[in-house]
Protein backbone atom coordinates (compact mmCIF):
# COMPACT_ATOMS: atom_id res chain seq x y z
CA UNK A 1 0.00 0.00 0.00
CA UNK A 2 2.51 2.46 -1.09
CA UNK A 3 1.75 5.94 -0.63
CA UNK A 4 1.69 8.33 -3.87
CA UNK A 5 0.67 12.08 -2.35
CA UNK A 6 -0.19 13.69 0.58
CA UNK A 7 -2.52 17.20 0.54
CA UNK A 8 -3.35 19.04 2.99
CA UNK A 9 -6.14 21.92 3.96
CA UNK A 10 -6.65 24.29 6.67
CA UNK A 11 -10.20 25.48 7.81
CA UNK A 12 -11.96 27.96 9.83
CA UNK A 13 -15.40 26.70 11.11
CA UNK A 14 -17.43 28.99 12.75
CA UNK A 15 -19.22 27.85 15.62
CA UNK A 16 -23.58 27.87 15.21
CA UNK A 17 -24.29 28.27 18.49
CA UNK A 18 -23.43 31.09 20.83
CA UNK A 19 -19.53 31.88 21.62
CA UNK A 20 -17.99 29.19 24.17
CA UNK A 21 -16.32 30.30 27.45
CA UNK A 22 -14.21 28.85 29.77
CA UNK A 23 -11.73 30.16 32.21
CA UNK A 24 -8.66 30.11 29.07
CA UNK A 25 -10.88 30.50 25.89
CA UNK A 26 -13.66 32.79 24.14
CA UNK A 27 -14.18 30.34 21.12
CA UNK A 28 -16.37 31.41 17.93
CA UNK A 29 -14.38 29.32 15.46
CA UNK A 30 -12.51 25.91 15.51
CA UNK A 31 -9.74 25.52 12.84
CA UNK A 32 -9.37 21.99 11.21
CA UNK A 33 -6.18 20.47 9.57
CA UNK A 34 -7.07 18.10 6.75
CA UNK A 35 -4.68 15.43 5.96
CA UNK A 36 -5.41 13.16 2.94
CA UNK A 37 -2.81 10.68 1.87
CA UNK A 38 -3.64 9.01 -1.75
CA UNK A 39 -2.29 5.23 -2.30
CA UNK A 40 -0.75 3.66 -5.62
CA UNK A 41 -3.76 2.08 -6.34
CA UNK A 42 -6.14 4.33 -5.46
CA UNK A 43 -6.96 3.96 -1.88
CA UNK A 44 -7.50 7.21 0.21
CA UNK A 45 -7.27 7.43 3.83
CA UNK A 46 -7.91 11.13 6.02
CA UNK A 47 -7.10 12.43 9.12
CA UNK A 48 -7.86 16.00 11.06
CA UNK A 49 -6.33 17.63 13.98
CA UNK A 50 -8.06 20.84 15.54
CA UNK A 51 -7.38 24.01 17.49
CA UNK A 52 -9.79 26.93 18.76
CA UNK A 53 -7.15 29.05 18.44
CA UNK A 54 -5.13 30.19 15.43
CA UNK A 55 -1.98 28.34 15.09
CA UNK A 56 -2.99 24.84 12.66
CA UNK A 57 -0.49 26.30 10.56
CA UNK A 58 2.24 25.70 12.17
CA UNK A 59 0.77 21.88 11.66
CA UNK A 60 0.05 22.31 8.32
CA UNK A 61 3.73 23.52 7.18
CA UNK A 62 5.18 20.86 9.30
CA UNK A 63 2.81 17.95 7.49
CA UNK A 64 3.96 19.86 3.73
CA UNK A 65 7.33 19.98 4.17
CA UNK A 66 8.63 17.30 6.99
CA UNK A 67 6.17 14.82 7.05
CA UNK A 68 4.87 14.12 3.72
CA UNK A 69 8.32 13.40 1.90
CA UNK A 70 8.87 10.85 4.12
CA UNK A 71 5.09 9.40 3.94
CA UNK A 72 5.75 9.66 -0.11
CA UNK A 73 6.47 5.99 -1.13
CA UNK A 74 6.81 4.66 1.82
CA UNK A 75 4.08 1.56 3.00
CA UNK A 76 1.15 3.38 4.69
CA UNK A 77 0.71 -0.28 6.70
CA UNK A 78 4.32 0.50 8.14
CA UNK A 79 2.66 2.47 10.78
CA UNK A 80 4.83 3.22 14.12
CA UNK A 81 7.67 3.13 11.77
CA UNK A 82 6.70 6.07 9.75
CA UNK A 83 5.52 7.62 12.92
CA UNK A 84 8.30 7.15 14.73
CA UNK A 85 9.96 8.62 11.60
CA UNK A 86 7.79 11.81 11.70
CA UNK A 87 8.83 12.19 15.01
CA UNK A 88 12.29 11.70 14.75
CA UNK A 89 12.22 14.17 11.53
CA UNK A 90 11.66 16.92 13.77
CA UNK A 91 11.97 16.72 17.47
CA UNK A 92 14.34 19.13 18.21
CA UNK A 93 11.42 21.63 17.30
CA UNK A 94 8.24 20.31 18.21
CA UNK A 95 8.25 17.25 20.56
CA UNK A 96 4.47 18.49 21.34
CA UNK A 97 2.61 21.00 20.51
CA UNK A 98 1.69 22.06 16.12
CA UNK A 99 4.53 19.60 15.33
CA UNK A 100 3.12 16.89 17.27
CA UNK A 101 -1.10 17.77 16.34
CA UNK A 102 0.59 17.25 12.75
CA UNK A 103 1.93 13.84 13.13
CA UNK A 104 -1.53 12.98 14.87
CA UNK A 105 -2.98 13.70 11.55
CA UNK A 106 -0.74 11.75 9.70
CA UNK A 107 -1.05 9.13 12.17
CA UNK A 108 -5.33 8.78 11.96
CA UNK A 109 -5.39 9.38 7.93
CA UNK A 110 -2.63 6.13 8.41
CA UNK A 111 -4.81 4.27 10.19
CA UNK A 112 -7.86 5.47 8.05
CA UNK A 113 -5.74 3.50 5.05
CA UNK A 114 -5.84 0.29 7.18
CA UNK A 115 -9.38 0.28 8.20
CA UNK A 116 -10.69 0.64 4.53
CA UNK A 117 -8.29 -1.79 3.35
CA UNK A 118 -9.96 -3.96 5.61
CA UNK A 119 -13.61 -2.58 4.42
CA UNK A 120 -14.04 -2.08 8.84
CA UNK A 121 -15.13 0.97 10.60
CA UNK A 122 -12.13 1.57 13.18
CA UNK A 123 -14.19 0.31 15.87
CA UNK A 124 -14.76 -2.75 14.30
CA UNK A 125 -10.99 -3.14 12.89
CA UNK A 126 -9.91 -2.63 16.86
CA UNK A 127 -12.04 -5.43 18.06
CA UNK A 128 -15.67 -3.87 20.59
CA UNK A 129 -14.91 -4.18 24.08
CA UNK A 130 -18.50 -2.88 25.01
CA UNK A 131 -21.63 -2.95 23.31
CA UNK A 132 -22.31 0.90 23.02
CA UNK A 133 -20.65 4.14 24.50
CA UNK A 134 -22.78 6.34 27.06
CA UNK A 135 -21.91 10.11 26.51
CA UNK A 136 -21.68 13.16 29.08
CA UNK A 137 -22.59 16.29 28.22
CA UNK A 138 -19.98 19.27 27.75
CA UNK A 139 -21.90 21.39 25.22
CA UNK A 140 -23.04 24.20 27.95
CA UNK A 141 -22.03 24.73 31.80
CA UNK A 142 -19.47 28.15 30.08
CA UNK A 143 -18.80 30.30 32.14
CA UNK A 144 -20.03 33.24 30.96
CA UNK A 145 -23.34 32.17 31.61
CA UNK A 146 -25.67 33.54 34.02
CA UNK A 147 -26.81 31.36 36.67
CA UNK A 148 -30.62 30.98 35.44
CA UNK A 149 -28.74 29.99 31.95
CA UNK A 150 -26.60 27.00 33.70
CA UNK A 151 -29.64 25.68 35.67
CA UNK A 152 -32.26 26.09 32.05
CA UNK A 153 -29.83 24.03 30.47
CA UNK A 154 -28.58 21.31 32.55
CA UNK A 155 -32.16 20.83 32.78
CA UNK A 156 -33.18 20.87 29.58
CA UNK A 157 -30.08 17.97 28.66
CA UNK A 158 -31.43 15.82 31.98
CA UNK A 159 -34.70 15.99 29.66
CA UNK A 160 -33.46 14.58 26.59
CA UNK A 161 -31.69 11.83 28.30
CA UNK A 162 -28.59 12.65 29.54
CA UNK A 163 -27.47 11.66 33.00
CA UNK A 164 -24.15 13.15 33.31
CA UNK A 165 -23.25 16.95 32.72
CA UNK A 166 -20.09 19.43 33.41
CA UNK A 167 -20.42 22.99 34.67
CA UNK A 168 -17.15 25.12 34.06
CA UNK A 169 -15.52 26.73 37.46
CA UNK A 170 -12.88 29.97 37.39
CA UNK A 171 -15.14 32.53 37.97
CA UNK A 172 -12.80 35.44 39.79
CA UNK A 173 -14.17 34.81 43.06
CA UNK A 174 -14.76 30.97 43.54
CA UNK A 175 -17.53 31.17 45.90
CA UNK A 176 -19.88 32.49 42.98
CA UNK A 177 -18.55 29.01 40.93
CA UNK A 178 -19.77 27.02 44.13
CA UNK A 179 -23.07 29.27 44.20
CA UNK A 180 -23.57 28.15 41.01
CA UNK A 181 -23.38 24.32 41.21
CA UNK A 182 -25.18 24.60 44.46
CA UNK A 183 -28.06 26.16 42.22
CA UNK A 184 -27.45 23.49 39.30
CA UNK A 185 -27.71 20.49 41.79
CA UNK A 186 -30.65 21.88 43.19
CA UNK A 187 -32.42 22.18 39.94
CA UNK A 188 -31.07 18.07 38.32
CA UNK A 189 -31.67 16.54 41.73
CA UNK A 190 -29.29 13.82 42.93
CA UNK A 191 -29.30 11.22 40.52
CA UNK A 192 -27.93 13.85 37.83
CA UNK A 193 -23.96 13.19 37.84
CA UNK A 194 -21.86 17.13 37.48
CA UNK A 195 -18.34 17.26 36.77
CA UNK A 196 -16.64 20.29 37.23
CA UNK A 197 -13.91 21.80 34.76
CA UNK A 198 -11.34 24.73 35.78
CA UNK A 199 -9.08 24.75 32.91
CA UNK A 200 -6.27 25.11 34.45
CA UNK A 201 -6.94 28.67 36.25
CA UNK A 202 -6.59 27.71 39.95
CA UNK A 203 -2.94 28.34 42.12
CA UNK A 204 -3.24 25.60 44.63
CA UNK A 205 -3.74 27.82 47.10
CA UNK A 206 -7.37 28.48 45.17
CA UNK A 207 -7.48 24.73 44.38
CA UNK A 208 -7.11 23.65 48.04
CA UNK A 209 -9.73 26.64 49.29
CA UNK A 210 -12.51 25.94 47.11
CA UNK A 211 -12.15 22.34 46.04
CA UNK A 212 -13.14 20.94 49.22
CA UNK A 213 -16.66 22.32 49.26
CA UNK A 214 -17.27 20.58 45.98
CA UNK A 215 -18.61 17.02 48.16
CA UNK A 216 -21.08 19.57 49.48
CA UNK A 217 -22.61 19.24 45.83
CA UNK A 218 -21.72 15.54 45.21
CA UNK A 219 -19.27 16.14 42.10
CA UNK A 220 -18.08 13.93 39.98
CA UNK A 221 -14.94 14.69 39.41
CA UNK A 222 -12.93 18.20 39.58
CA UNK A 223 -11.19 18.98 36.22
CA UNK A 224 -7.57 20.04 35.17
CA UNK A 225 -7.73 22.71 38.14
CA UNK A 226 -4.06 23.66 37.85
CA UNK A 227 -1.68 24.12 35.17
CA UNK A 228 -0.78 20.80 33.36
CA UNK A 229 2.72 20.84 33.58
CA UNK A 230 2.35 21.05 37.83
CA UNK A 231 2.23 17.17 38.73
CA UNK A 232 3.46 17.53 42.34
CA UNK A 233 0.64 20.40 42.88
CA UNK A 234 -2.29 18.09 41.66
CA UNK A 235 -0.54 15.38 43.74
CA UNK A 236 -0.91 17.63 46.82
CA UNK A 237 -4.64 18.55 45.83
CA UNK A 238 -5.55 15.02 44.87
CA UNK A 239 -4.36 13.54 48.48
CA UNK A 240 -6.47 16.48 50.32
CA UNK A 241 -10.16 16.18 48.82
CA UNK A 242 -12.39 13.28 48.57
CA UNK A 243 -13.17 14.61 45.18
CA UNK A 244 -11.33 12.59 42.12
CA UNK A 245 -9.16 14.66 39.68
CA UNK A 246 -9.67 14.44 36.28
CA UNK A 247 -6.15 14.96 33.92
CA UNK A 248 -5.54 14.72 30.45
CA UNK A 249 -6.79 17.18 27.64
CA UNK A 250 -3.36 18.83 27.79
CA UNK A 251 -1.05 16.14 28.31
CA UNK A 252 1.04 15.49 24.62
CA UNK A 253 2.83 12.01 26.06
CA UNK A 254 2.16 8.88 27.15
CA UNK A 255 5.05 9.56 30.07
CA UNK A 256 3.16 12.72 31.48
CA UNK A 257 0.15 10.03 31.79
CA UNK A 258 2.59 7.88 33.29
CA UNK A 259 4.29 10.76 35.92
CA UNK A 260 0.26 11.73 37.13
CA UNK A 261 -1.02 7.71 37.55
CA UNK A 262 2.16 7.57 39.45
CA UNK A 263 2.03 10.62 41.73
CA UNK A 264 -1.70 9.18 42.27
CA UNK A 265 -2.98 12.86 40.76
CA UNK A 266 -5.66 11.64 38.35
CA UNK A 267 -8.27 9.74 39.24
CA UNK A 268 -10.48 9.64 35.16
CA UNK A 269 -7.70 9.73 32.63
CA UNK A 270 -8.73 12.02 29.68
CA UNK A 271 -6.25 10.79 26.91
CA UNK A 272 -6.46 12.89 23.61
CA UNK A 273 -5.53 11.03 20.53
CA UNK A 274 -5.47 14.78 18.85
CA UNK A 275 -3.31 15.57 21.25
CA UNK A 276 -0.12 12.13 21.86
CA UNK A 277 0.40 10.96 18.36
CA UNK A 278 -2.51 9.46 17.65
CA UNK A 279 -4.65 6.42 18.08
CA UNK A 280 -1.63 4.06 19.22
CA UNK A 281 -0.41 6.26 21.60
CA UNK A 282 -3.92 6.88 23.41
CA UNK A 283 -4.61 2.73 23.24
CA UNK A 284 -1.18 2.51 25.24
CA UNK A 285 -2.00 5.24 27.57
CA UNK A 286 -5.43 2.94 28.12
CA UNK A 287 -3.82 0.34 28.80
CA UNK A 288 -1.55 1.93 31.22
CA UNK A 289 -4.70 3.20 32.84
CA UNK A 290 -6.34 -0.15 32.86
CA UNK A 291 -3.30 -1.48 34.73
CA UNK A 292 -3.72 0.80 37.53
CA UNK A 293 -7.06 0.39 37.78
CA UNK A 294 -8.18 4.01 36.18
CA UNK A 295 -11.29 5.01 34.03
CA UNK A 296 -10.64 6.70 30.75
CA UNK A 297 -13.27 9.37 29.71
CA UNK A 298 -11.32 10.68 26.10
CA UNK A 299 -11.63 14.20 25.98
CA UNK A 300 -13.14 15.16 22.91
CA UNK A 301 -14.74 17.85 21.08
CA UNK A 302 -15.08 17.48 17.76
CA UNK A 303 -13.10 14.95 17.53
CA UNK A 304 -15.77 12.75 19.30
CA UNK A 305 -16.52 10.50 16.64
CA UNK A 306 -12.73 8.88 16.60
CA UNK A 307 -12.88 8.40 20.58
CA UNK A 308 -16.28 6.66 20.67
CA UNK A 309 -14.94 4.43 18.61
CA UNK A 310 -11.72 4.17 20.66
CA UNK A 311 -13.88 3.92 23.82
CA UNK A 312 -15.68 1.29 22.25
CA UNK A 313 -12.77 -1.07 21.85
CA UNK A 314 -11.81 -0.29 25.56
CA UNK A 315 -12.62 -1.80 28.69
CA UNK A 316 -12.00 0.87 31.13
CA UNK A 317 -13.59 3.75 28.63
CA UNK A 318 -16.66 4.96 30.81
CA UNK A 319 -17.99 7.66 29.10
CA UNK A 320 -17.30 9.95 26.06
CA UNK A 321 -18.36 13.78 25.96
CA UNK A 322 -20.78 15.30 23.53
CA UNK A 323 -19.88 18.86 22.70
CA UNK A 324 -19.90 21.45 19.86
CA UNK A 325 -23.47 19.93 18.58
CA UNK A 326 -23.48 23.09 15.86
CA UNK A 327 -20.51 22.28 13.97
CA UNK A 328 -21.54 18.44 14.09
CA UNK A 329 -22.58 17.97 10.42
CA UNK A 330 -19.15 18.93 9.06
CA UNK A 331 -18.29 15.41 9.04
CA UNK A 332 -19.00 12.95 6.67
CA UNK A 333 -21.50 10.58 7.93
CA UNK A 334 -21.94 12.74 11.86
CA UNK A 335 -22.82 10.17 15.15
CA UNK A 336 -25.43 11.47 17.06
CA UNK A 337 -26.25 10.85 20.67
CA UNK A 338 -29.80 9.08 20.84
CA UNK A 339 -31.08 8.49 24.71
CA UNK A 340 -27.80 9.12 26.43
CA UNK A 341 -25.40 6.79 23.87
CA UNK A 342 -23.80 7.17 20.97
CA UNK A 343 -24.49 5.94 17.75
CA UNK A 344 -21.80 3.96 15.76
CA UNK A 345 -20.38 4.67 12.35
CA UNK A 346 -20.59 2.02 9.92
CA UNK A 347 -18.27 3.55 7.07
CA UNK A 348 -15.15 1.78 6.66
CA UNK A 349 -12.34 3.74 8.46
CA UNK A 350 -11.12 6.56 11.10
CA UNK A 351 -14.32 8.92 9.95
CA UNK A 352 -13.06 11.95 10.01
CA UNK A 353 -13.14 13.20 6.75
CA UNK A 354 -15.03 16.71 6.56
CA UNK A 355 -17.68 17.31 3.92
CA UNK A 356 -16.11 18.63 0.60
CA UNK A 357 -18.96 21.21 0.70
CA UNK A 358 -17.46 22.54 4.42
CA UNK A 359 -14.23 22.59 3.42
CA UNK A 360 -14.63 24.42 -0.03
CA UNK A 361 -16.49 27.17 2.39
CA UNK A 362 -13.97 27.34 5.09
CA UNK A 363 -11.36 26.70 3.85
CA UNK A 364 -8.17 29.00 4.55
CA UNK A 365 -5.18 27.78 3.27
MG1 LIG B 1 -11.76 20.21 29.95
Amino acid sequence: MRIASVTTALLRVPLKQRAITDSQSFVTHVEFLQVTLRTADGLIGHGMNWSYTPGLKAAQVAVDENYAPLLCGADALERKRLVRALFLSNHFTGRVGAARVGIAACEFALWDLACKAAALPLWRFLGPAQERVKAYSTDGGWLSWSEDDLVRDATALVERGFDAVKIKLGRPDPREDLARLAAVRKAVGPGIRIMTDVNCAWDLPTARRTAPHLAEYDIFWLEEPLQPEDVHAHAELAHSITTPLAVGETLYTLHAFRDYIAAGACGYVQADATKLLGIDEWLDVAALARAHSLPVVPHTNVQHKLHVQLAMATPNAVLVENCYESINDIWEEPIYVKNGFYTLPEEPGVGLKIRDEVLREFRIG
